[in-house]
């Protein structure tokens, strides 16, 4: 039987829906996914292609074939106030790892690797299943890396994306420690009768500076758990997570929000990019245009060269503006936002730096070039 430690109540004043509560679970950080039309198109077909392989290798959860996934889903289901029981198979894996995505009539679409059905108990269970429906209902995007600055984000955003999940999970399961658990497990692959589980004795050994310290290159998309465990911890005390859960009181959420910001930004150089991630998308627009505009109608060709680099969301956005405004606006435009990165990590400016001379090896106007990668030094000074 499923026993958590505080039972969320199912009556809410006034009432609300799965994206209602998805939605007061949202990390801030965790920004909603702008996709336009054709990324929209691409990532539908993903998905599709995606349902249809695991379709032919998987079992679908069902009440007479699975039982007890069956039962867990549909609490998982009831909690997270879903109207339709979501389509949940489970594959063979060597690994333990469950993921969920969301189809084009926006449905759950949730896979568990075996390992994980077999090692987790059922409180568990039902953590990282609700963890796996608020990726989901929080419509979280695939990385839509069809152009390099989107791809590079992909995984900073994926980060604060896990951060929401673990909310939704942990809301679903009444407490941090359940889905907290699950994940060690997860990690280890150790079943209960290896395990003692003392979360903070766990959790010590993340926190050894040689253990938190990332390599160079390398983004997580999963923050470490120790601060993950932390973070669900902070928010339970929230006043937002007391009153979904039917109870007076609690901490005023922006204090909250304000902590889980801090430490989330400081987690490492990488993640604090997060926050400047806008800002150099909106940089590296500006300046790609300037770079590529021979003049203030911006051709189709050039709308295209701009539009596979940073998305035609931007391009749209920035193009719009050059024909209304001219290349000059825009090259004030490109100096502010250069300027508001100034006080950015070194590796944040050098990271501008580089898309821009990325962009350039894509274009044929070697003087704009050199002009537009000046602006870029005149700003913050000779790269390494
Ligand atoms: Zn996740």
């Amino acid at each position: 039987m499923i026993e958590p430690k505080s039972p969320p109540p199912l009556a809410f004043e006034p009432p609300i829906d799965h994206s209602e509560l998805c939605a007061r679970l949202r990390f801030p950080l965790d920004e909603v996914a702008r996709l336009d039309p054709a990324a929209q198109e691409r990532r539908d077909k993903a998905v599709q292609e995606l349902r249809t392989s695991i379709r032919r290798q998987g079992v679908r959860a069902s009440r007479r074939v699975t039982p007890r996934i069956h039962r867990i889903v549909c609490e998982a289901t009831r909690r997270l106030l879903l109207t339709q029981e979501p389509e949940v198979y489970v594959v063979a894996s060597p690994e333990l790892n469950a993921f969920a995505t969301t189809t084009s009539d926006g449905s759950p679409f949730v896979v568990l690797q075996n390992g994980v059905v077999q090692l987790l108990s059922d409180d568990e269970l039902l953590a990282v299943v609700a963890h796996e429906l608020g990726h989901s209902g929080l419509k979280h995007a695939v990385g839509d890396d069809e152009n390099p600055v989107s791809y590079l984000y992909a995984a900073h955003r994926s980060s604060a994306g896990e951060v929401s999940a673990d909310r939704v999970g942990m809301f679903a399961c009444g407490s941090p420690a359940t889905l907290t658990r699950g994940l060690i497990k997860l990690q280890c692959g150790l079943p209960d009768s290896e395990l003692r589980i003392d979360i903070d004795t766990v959790l010590e050994q993340y926190l050894h500076p040689e253990n938190v310290a990332p390599g160079e290159d390398q983004i997580g998309s999963h923050p470490e758990l120790p601060f993950r465990y932390w973070a669900m911890t902070r928010f339970a005390e929230s006043d937002i997570y007391q009153s979904l859960c039917g109870r007076p009181g609690g901490v005023p959420f922006a204090q909250v929000e304000a902590d889980i910001e801090d430490r989330f930004q400081a987690l490492d150089e990488g993640l604090a990019f997060l926050v400047t991630s806008e800002l150099v998308h909106e940089t590296v627009a500006w300046l790609g245009v300037l770079m590529v505009a021979s003049d203030e109608q911006v051709s189709e060709l050039e709308r295209r060269v701009l539009a596979e680099f940073i998305g035609r969301i931007w391009t749209d956005d920035v193009t719009a503006f050059v024909r209304r405004n001219g290349l000059a606006a825009a090259r004030r435009r490109a100096e502010k936002s250069l300027e508001n990165l100034r006080h950015a990590s070194l590796r944040t400016r050098q990271r501008v730096y580089d898309l821009v001379r990325e962009l350039g090896n894509r274009s044929e106007n070697r003087e704009r070039i050199e002009e537009t990668l000046a602006l870029v030094t005149a700003a913050f000074g000779q790269p390494e």
